[in-house]
């Protein structure tokens, strides 16, 4: 604090006297006028800015005087309150009549060709002004500082008298002193105020700041930040030796020694807290001069937290840095602007082959060419089937050894070392796609031909129909190809014959197919074909006969050592698909129809075509009702074994029955086996429908061999369907039956029909051997109604035939037929076979069949086939009696 500046004694002596030299009330008055310059000075040293003194000197002066208003005019050279008034007013209301007046004197003041008045004035006021403002004179009295007018003060009296001089003469001196005190103001404000204004930044700073002694290393001085970085009060710190709060004396004490040496050092240490927690501190230190002695100025920042962070933030970057370099998918960090490669991983590396270096050098757009084109090996139809719905973008790349990528890029914006960038993630999809491809392949394509599949064909006709009932135009054609006897050539030649037939077949239904339209391998040996722009039957036969052409032509498979001359037809069917109302059905219906159509062609022989109709489709129902019906009939064992006898020439006597299978149908009444065998053999049945017979037959057999005294002679002829050849435990089968049934091998016939010996002879063979071996007799049906040929007779193991009915009911009437059944019979006799005639109805037929020496007969002449029942009670009846050759009973000699 500095010292009090008082006026010098002599100097105020002088200005307080009135020079009346009178005692009493002028040594009062001059007391007062002592006291008033010494109140000015104090007011000028006391108050802290140079406005505020000269406001207090305003106000003490009008108190002292009486006068009514004190004015500040600030010279303009007065720095910051250069130009500016200040008022001291007793009564506010004369304000405005004070101004004018002020005014008007101002302008006088700023009139520069009168020099400055150093002395105070008393001046009357005219008497316009008087009116207005009620002062009757204006006191003024400059403040002069540095050897310049700095400011006016003018007093203005409501009192006429003017004051005594000696009043007048203080107040000038009061001022001038005031201007003294005042030009050194300023000065020391601004020390003050930085002083302040530094200590404010002390104890403000964000940062703690601890003023020390570098000779005694003790805390001079520390602000509010400091108290909180080592959580105590200031008066824990001020005086605090500092190596309490250094965890490492050496190190603390080296770095602010240094730091003493100026000009400033920064370094990082570890200091105790008050709670002894220990903290990671940034010390910035550097010499200063502190109240007037050489001190050290140490800056403390409490970094524990900061370097917490960023411990955190290095682990999770290394940690992050460890997946992008560890994931097995190539990923990278590619500039958001220049597209460079900033940061690729090992996988990135590895897969794309090029060196960090090399990536670095490169921009993303040299690895990716263009987006994939949607599927271009695929059919377009399937598309959206094969496009992997994942959203993301699947982009052709290529490594630098030019091997083609396809992967599926995923990116992410992220900021990357202050820019913009974009993490990419590049899944090789590659073998993914080829697998999706070849199993794309796989579900629509065949194997074997490498057509389209059936589920394809079905795909193309729905979007075949879909265009032409979107168009109302145009008009399609389904071709159902099933090739004929291909059975026959798989059994005898082998599957893998079979296989090459059927690629072959393949490739000319592929030579002929016309641009858009579809060629299927539905399966097995059928075909279908999908014929666009066909629009009514005559060109869809037209179709279908030049697939009758193209397949006339003989196949070769030499190559899988068959023959190198293979004929091969097909039965086509064909479904058109628009009907003549212009009506449409479904996909899969077409195609049954042109199924359907097949079968019809088929009925027709090898190598034709039929066109569906209504009537097919009818049929094909009730087939498949009857199907249905005939499965529960055999679930339920609704069917019937009649017996017809077969007797032996010329007497008659009954030496044997035939077993022939009945349904009675619920609503249709008996059907004869000719109605519901071939459906029985073509849907499967046909095993358990013979199987059934067999036994139920065996078992019949053997009740009526108790009624024959000649227990043994009778024999049993059950039908076999050529089917049944195929299985291979056929004669297991049947040698079970005998078994249960207990009949013996040597009463059992089995009838079989030649056309299935034609078609699987090796097989057929076989077959018939190992019933031979059980002791079963062999006859072949329906002799002469199909290859009949002789070499096949010759090499079956068979031990009869049995002349077709068609030749035996008509050899009475056709010479052709009579000289058939002469034929066979000789042949049997040749060939040691025993020959029956079948279909024997007239005496007549029985008596030319005894004269071309035909021993054995069957037929309504000697009984229709009857029930079990029946045919017992026929046997009771005729036993000891015989049929003559006409057909009535004669007593047995
Ligand atoms: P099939 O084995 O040639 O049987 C002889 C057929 O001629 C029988 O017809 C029989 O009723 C008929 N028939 C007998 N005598 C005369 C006659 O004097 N005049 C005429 N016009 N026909 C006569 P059915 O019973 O209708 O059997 C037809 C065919 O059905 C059989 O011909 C046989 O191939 C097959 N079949 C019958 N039952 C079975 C069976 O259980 N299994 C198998 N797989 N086929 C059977
Ligand atoms: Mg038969
Ligand atoms: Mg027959």
């Amino acid at each position: 604090m500095r010292g009090r500046h008082w006026p010098h004694g002599a100097a105020v002596k002088a200005a307080v006297a009135d020079g009346s030299g009178s005692s009493g009330p002028a040594l009062d008055e001059r007391e007062r006028r002592l006291q008033l310059v010494a109140g000015l000075i104090s007011v000028a040293d006391e108050a802290p800015t140079v406005e505020e003194a000269l406001r207090a000197a305003l106000s003490l002066l009008c108190d002292h005087t009486g006068w009514q208003a004190g004015r500040l005019q600030f010279a303009d050279e007065a720095g910051d309150l250069g130009g500016r008034t200040f008022w001291h007013l007793t009564r506010p209301e004369s304000l405005a009549s004070l101004r004018a007046v002020a005014e008007e004197r101002r302008a006088s003041l700023n009139d520069r060709s009168r020099p400055l008045q150093p002395h105070a004035e008393w001046v009357a006021i005219g008497e316009e002004q008087l009116q207005q403002s009620g002062a009757h004179a204006v006191f003024s009295v400059p403040v002069v500082v540095r050897g310049r007018l700095f400011v006016l003060l003018e007093f203005f009296s409501q009192d006429a008298q003017r004051p005594p001089d000696a009043l007048l003469d203080v107040i000038a001196y009061g001022c001038t002193e005031l201007g003294r005190i005042l030009q050194r103001k300023p000065a020391e404000d601004a020390l003050r105020r930085s002083e302040r204004e530094y200590r404010a930044l002390f104890e403000n700073a964000h940062d703690g700041i601890l003023i020390t002694d570098p000779e005694d290393e003790t805390v001079i001085d520390a602000n509010q930040s400091a108290c909180a970085i080592y959580g105590c009060l200031r008066s824990d710190l001020i005086g605090l030796p500092l190596h309490t709060l250094w965890k490492d004396p050496s190190h603390d004490r080296t770095r602010l020694k240094e730091a003493l040496r100026g000009p400033s050092s920064r370094f990082e240490s570890s200091h105790f807290r008050k709670d002894e927690q220990l903290i990671v501190v940034e010390v910035s230190a550097g010499p200063v001069e502190y109240q007037g002695r050489r001190a050290l100025w140490m800056s403390v920042r409490d970094i524990t937290e900061k370097l917490r962070t960023l411990e955190q933030l290095r682990v999770s970057e290394e940690r992050y840095r460890h997946l992008f370099e560890s994931s097995p998918q190539p990923m990278w960090v590619a500039s958001g602007e220049t597209n460079r490669f900033l940061e690729v991983n090992e996988a990135a590396v590895r897969r794309y082959g090029y060196t960090r270096e090399q990536f670095a050098q490169m921009t993303t757009g040299e690895l990716a060419a263009t987006p994939l084109p949607e599927s271009p090996d695929q059919e377009p139809q399937l598309e959206e089937t094969t496009v992997a719905p994942t959203g993301a973008t699947i982009w052709r790349h290529r490594t630098s050894a030019g091997e083609s990528l396809h992967v599926e890029v995923t990116s992410h914006g992220i900021d990357f070392a202050g820019a913009k960038a974009m993490l990419v993630v590049a899944n090789d999809v590659t073998e993914r796609l080829r697998a999706e491809e070849s199993l794309w392949h796989a579900a629509f394509f065949d194997a074997l031909t490498g057509l389209p599949n059936r589920a394809l064909f079905m795909e193309r006709l729905s979007q075949t129909q879909t265009r032409m009932l979107a168009t109302h135009d145009g008009g399609f054609a389904v071709l159902f190809l099933d090739i004929d006897r291909f059975k026959v050539i798989n059994d005898s030649l082998g599957h893998r014959a079979g296989d090459v037939l059927l690629v072959q077949i393949a490739q000319r239904l592929e030579k002929i197919r016309r641009a858009g339209d579809t060629v299927a391998r539905l399966g097995g040996d059928e075909f279908a074909v999908l014929v666009e722009e066909v629009h009514d039957h005559a060109e869809a036969v037209l179709v279908a006969e030049r697939i009758h052409n193209e397949l006339a032509v003989p196949f070769d498979l030499s190559e899988e050592q068959g023959p190198p001359e293979v004929f091969s037809s097909a039965s086509i069917g064909i479904a058109l698909g628009r009907k003549a109302d212009g009506s449409h059905q479904p996909a899969e219906e077409l195609l049954r129809d042109a199924d359907t159509a097949m079968y019809r062609a088929k009925g027709h022989g090898a190598g034709q075509h039929a066109l569906f109709d209504v009537a097919m489709h009818d049929h094909a129902v009730a087939v498949l009702q009857m199907e249905s019906d005939l499965r529960r009939a055999i679930d339920r064992e609704e069917l019937r074994v009649f017996f017809q006898p077969i007797v032996a020439l010329p007497e008659g006597r009954i030496v044997g029955f035939e077993a022939l299978c009945r349904w009675p149908h619920r609503t249709r009444g008996w059907i004869p086996p000719g109605d519901f065998i071939p459906l029985a053999e073509e849907t499967g049945l046909i095993g358990r429908v013979d199987r059934w017979v067999l036994e139920e037959a065996c078992k019949r057999m053997c009740e009526f061999q108790q009624i024959n005294p000649r227990k043994g002679d009778l024999t049993l002829s059950v039908n076999l369907s050529g089917r049944e050849l195929l299985q291979h435990d056929l004669a297991d089968q049947v040698a079970a039956i005998l078994k249960r049934t207990g009949l013996s091998p040597k009463s059992l016939r089995l009838e079989i029909t030649e056309s299935v010996l034609v078609e699987n002879e090796a097989q057929a063979r076989r077959c018939l051997s190992s019933l031979k071996e059980l002791g079963v007799a062999l006859c072949l049906d329906d002799f002469g109604t199909g290859y009949s040929s002789l070499s096949y007779l010759h090499r079956m193991p068979v031990d009869a035939i049995k002349v077709d009915v068609s030749f035996v009911r008509t050899m009475g009437s056709d010479e052709k037929n009579r000289r058939i059944v002469e034929s066979v019979v000789l042949l049997g006799k040749k060939l040691g076979l025993e020959v029956v005639a079948e279909g024997v109805e007239t005496p007549s037929q029985a008596a030319q069949l005894l004269l071309l020496g035909c021993t054995l007969a069957q037929g309504y002449l000697y009984g229709a086939p009857f029930d079990a029942e029946t045919a017992k009670h026929h046997l009771r009846q005729r036993e000891g009696r015989a049929f003559t050759v006409d057909g009535s009973s004669a007593t047995n000699p």
